[in-house]
């Protein structure tokens, strides 16, 4: 029975994951943003927008060096400066020193996984909206954005000894 619970988030995840972004798209969406479609931008950028695991410059690069094996750590990191600028891209910060990326720009929190470090995007409207009014006075809130920290399904199998 946990079995198939796991199967089903797993051709879920998939399905996202196989969301098909055209070259067409992302050089269109490059575009508009009013950059030069370089291949390294387009790489970094085709790249973040296939995965949602927010992987780190090394990750990227790992997997850039796959079918591109030119790209260096530098390039890949100044492509990335470039996409944030114009915000096709985010970083984020749940470990200390360890920047990750992520191409989906709408408001969402993250899962993250304590054991393996896995990160999963929880959409914005999963939780009821907090109430901030219990700030200090003085203070004004903008945004707020929730860590919930715990085990993947992976990890969560692992750990019951399946
Ligand atoms: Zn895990
Ligand atoms: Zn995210």
């Amino acid at each position: 029975m946990k079995r198939n619970i796991t199967m089903q988030v797993k051709a879920k995840k998939l399905k996202r994951k196989s969301m098909n972004y055209s070259a067409e798209k992302i050089t269109a969406t490059l575009k508009s943003k009013g950059l030069r479609v370089t291949p390294q931008r387009f790489a970094v950028y085709a790249n973040l927008l296939s995965r949602s695991d927010h992987p780190t410059v090394e990750q990227i690069l790992e997997d850039l060096n796959k079918n591109f094996p030119v790209s260096s750590q530098a390039t890949i990191y100044s492509s990335l400066q470039t996409l944030r600028e114009v915000e096709l891209v985010q970083e984020v910060l749940l470990e200390e020193g360890v920047s990750r990326y992520d191409a989906n720009m709408e408001d969402h929190h993250h899962f993250r996984c304590s054991c393996c470090g896995a990160i999963e995007d929880i959409p914005s409207n999963h939780f009821e909206a907090l109430n901030l009014n219990g700030l200090r006075p003085g203070l004004k809130a903008t945004s707020y954005e929730i860590t919930v920290h715990g085990l993947c399904d992976r990890c969560n199998l692992q750990n019951s000894g399946l």
